[in-house]
């Protein structure tokens, strides 16, 4: 994919992003790491559209991201699952797909269940997200990210609420979406993690990039903040 920001602030009582540039091309799977507060899930909800920045510009694959035609085609998953409550797995996913993206019934059930098996739910399908673990919750949302065939996908800490075991196990099941040809753009405090999946890694600190490169960097950290956030993280 190509990114590109150009100085790029972000402002809410306090700016919290600050003059970011950018400019990356063919890479698939970009990993942001920093310190909680330091601009990550700005970043990422900037970058998917989600929100405007103050001042500045981003295009993602030659569209700005406030574009439509943008936003139909990239997927979100947030670090809690964002499920509705009171549909089970499939509905949820049949839902977004008859109403946002006018499929009939038939075909929006044969969808689905493709992706909720592709994310090893296929015994899940009619259960309520309460009735489901954390990590299949979780599952079932990156289920329903995919299933609007996205270019893009980002995922905002999608594990931080799980323990290690349910942690691996989302993680595992994204590492196997690779062979989909999408991209990735996601925030993770698992270096495991990134070191597997990323193929480049933005650093960030107090608002800005501090250092970006091959997940590499974070084995020679150039910086005194990379640095210490490895020896937290590790
Ligand atoms: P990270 O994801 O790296 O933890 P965030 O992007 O969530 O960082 O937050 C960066 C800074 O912006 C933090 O100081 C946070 O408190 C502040 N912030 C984030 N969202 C809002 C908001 N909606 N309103 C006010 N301040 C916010
Ligand atoms: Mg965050």
């Amino acid at each position: 994919m190509k990114i590109h920001l150009n100085q790029l602030s972000h402002t809410y009582d306090v700016e919290v992003l600050s003059n970011l540039s950018l400019d990356l091309e063919g890479y698939s799977s970009v990993a942001i790491i920093g310190v909680s507060g330091s601009g990550k899930s700005t970043l990422i909800r900037l970058m998917s559209g989600l929100e405007k920045p103050t001042s500045g510009s981003i295009s993602v694959n030659g569209h700005e991201v406030d574009e439509e035609a943008y936003r139909k085609k990239i997927g979100f998953v947030f670090q809690n699952h964002n499920l509705f409550p009171h549909l089970t797995l499939k509905q949820n996913i049949t839902l977004v797909l008859e109403k946002t993206r006018g499929f009939d019934k038939e075909e929006a059930s044969i969808i689905a269940e493709k992706y909720l098996g592709m994310l090893h739910l296929e015994d899940q399908l009619y259960k309520l997200p309460k009735n489901v673990s954390g990590g299949q919750a979780q599952r079932a949302s990156i289920a329903r990210a995919l299933s609007i065939n996205p270019d893009i996908i980002f995922l905002d800490e999608p594990t931080s609420s799980l323990d290690p075991i349910l942690t691996d196990e989302v993680l595992r099941a994204v590492e196997e979406l690779k062979g989909l040809g999408k991209d990735f753009i996601f925030v993770t405090h698992v270096m495991g993690f990134v070191r597997d999946f990323a193929d480049y890694v933005i650093f960030m600190d107090k608002g800005k990039i501090v250092e970006q490169g091959s997940p590499s960097i974070l084995d020679h950290p150039q910086t005194k903040e990379l640095y210490e956030f490895m020896r937290k993280v590790r």
